[in-house]
């Protein structure tokens, strides 16, 4: 029984994983990856004693207790992470204001207190009265819920910045269980300055000694050894018989976790509508700028939000060194600078970092002279876009790949806006899928 993985991502080594444990012989596994090191977008860079996540601050943290302690023991177990407190805020002008933003209104001038609670109230009111029910369309949907004054101070300038897109073209699917649900009576307890948490999901989250999150990854990279053919990207697929070839290799069992808009380039055969669906799927790209400081030590902050075109085109600021020490040299300190790109398009120049640091200077997070270096990565593949003709794409895609029986999983092999932990729980449910046919 041959097995081919596509992609050694934490979703690909996480299903090797899964049927490994589950009885499949590790022999049998054969995980293709195009790139020199395993872990996909779990990636770190170190660049002289500086580590930071290429595609972004990544934190461990999952609902899911038995899969987060999994990926742990994966990665040397409990004593390999640093435990730490989320702090996240919001940069509003020179202010700090407590995340999410409706419980933090208080925290504003007053006069955009005023607004946000007003639109707030009156979109509360609306919908009591109407019982309208939440629009399809983004854009409408940030009004529906949070009112005007939100809307203009936070929702819209965040979001436009992180969708790189007209809300209306996107859909509000994706944003249950992600942007947090305020009762009326904490925002107007926050209004007032009494604080209201408001979103109290990853209190607590994990991060690798060191290594950065790639630390979980290589933890998989390092039990599957050998397994993993780094440097080997697919470039053909396809089927013979109840087989498939891959590379001129032969396979019982085909699991996908590349992004679905580079399958037509490799699969042979398949049908010009499936093609162009996968083709069309929407996502967005993301550049990262690592900035070393010769700063000894950093305010007590997560990561933070800057929604407003003053503070330049990074969405978010991760404080990356206060993740583990091992991310920075001792008396120094870094932050990690995401800016996302529409995907498929080519990546901003260099003078997007000029950009960045005047916009950080801006809103007075740091001082130029406090720059040691920069570092700059970018993935193709960051967000999944939800625009209105998701569902039909995705449907058509998945199904073909089902049909076909290629296993699709991941992110991008799915077209999910999943987290590595839910990675790893459809790795498990993949993995439970399979096995009753590959061990009988
Ligand atoms: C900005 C941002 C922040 C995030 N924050 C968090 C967080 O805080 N916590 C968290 O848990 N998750 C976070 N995530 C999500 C997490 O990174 C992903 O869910 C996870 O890494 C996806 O893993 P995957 O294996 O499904 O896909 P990928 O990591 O994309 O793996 C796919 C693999 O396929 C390989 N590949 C591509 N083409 C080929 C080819 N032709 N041949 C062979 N191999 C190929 C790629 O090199 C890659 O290794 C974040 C993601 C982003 C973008």
């Amino acid at each position: 029984m041959k097995i081919a993985i596509l992609g050694a991502g934490i979703s690909g080594m996480a299903l090797a994983r899964f049927l490994e444990q589950g009885g499949v012989s590790r022999d049998s596994l054969h995980l293709f990856e195009a790139g020199s090191v395993a872990g996909g977008l779990c990636h770190s860079k170190t660049v002289d004693g500086f580590t930071y996540d290429v595609a972004g601050g990544h934190i461990l943290f999952s609902k899911d207790a038995e899969a987060m302690q999994w990926m742990k023991d994966e990665a040397g177990g409990d004593d390999a992470f640093v435990t730490c407190d989320r702090n996240t805020k919001i940069r509003f002008d020179d202010k700090w204001v407590h995340y999410p933003f409706e419980n933090g209104i208080g925290d504003l001038p007053k006069q955009a207190n005023f607004e946000c609670l007003k639109g707030y109230v009156d979109a509360w009111h609306q919908r009591q009265l109407t019982g309208s029910p939440a629009p399809k369309d983004f854009a409408s949907w940030i009004r529906w819920r949070f009112g005007d004054g939100i809307a203009e101070h936070f929702m819209d300038p965040y979001n436009e910045k992180i969708w790189k897109r007209p809300l209306e073209k996107i859909t509000s699917d994706w944003v249950a269980g992600r942007v947090p649900d305020a009762p009326i009576e904490d925002i107007l307890k926050a209004a007032i300055g009494v604080r209201t948490e408001g979103y109290t999901h990853q209190a607590i989250f994990y991060y690798p000694k060191t290594g950065g999150f790639q630390g979980i990854t290589d933890g998989l990279a390092a039990t599957l050894g050998d397994r993993v053919r780094l440097n080997t990207p697919v470039t053909n697929v396809r089927k013979k018989g109840d087989r498939w070839i891959v590379n001129d290799e032969e396979f019982d069992v085909v699991v996908n976790t590349i992004s679905l808009t580079y399958m037509p380039d490799l699969i042979e055969g398949m049908p010009a509508d499936v093609a162009k669906a996968m083709r069309e799927l929407e996502y967005n790209g993301l550049v990262t700028y690592l900035i070393a400081l010769d700063r000894a030590e950093h305010p007590n902050l997560s990561w933070i939000y800057l929604p407003q075109k003053s503070q330049g085109p990074a969405n978010r600021v991760t404080y990356m060194s206060n993740y583990s020490p091992g991310n920075a040299p001792e008396g120094k300190t870094s932050f990690l600078i995401e800016i996302t790109t529409p995907g498929g398009q080519p990546f901003p120049g260099l003078d997007l970092e000029e950009d960045v640091i005047q916009g950080l200077e801006t809103a007075g997070l740091l001082k130029r002279n406090e720059i040691l270096f920069t570092d700059r990565s970018q993935v193709n593949h960051a967000y999944v876009v939800f625009d209105h003709e998701y569902h039909r794409r995705r449907d058509l895609a998945l199904g073909w790949m089902t049909e076909q029986g290629l296993h699709p999983l991941g992110r991008f092999g799915r077209f999910e806006y999943d987290n590595s932990d839910q990675c790893v729980i459809k790795a498990r449910a993949k993995a439970a899928e399979m096995l009753p046919d590959l061990l009988g």
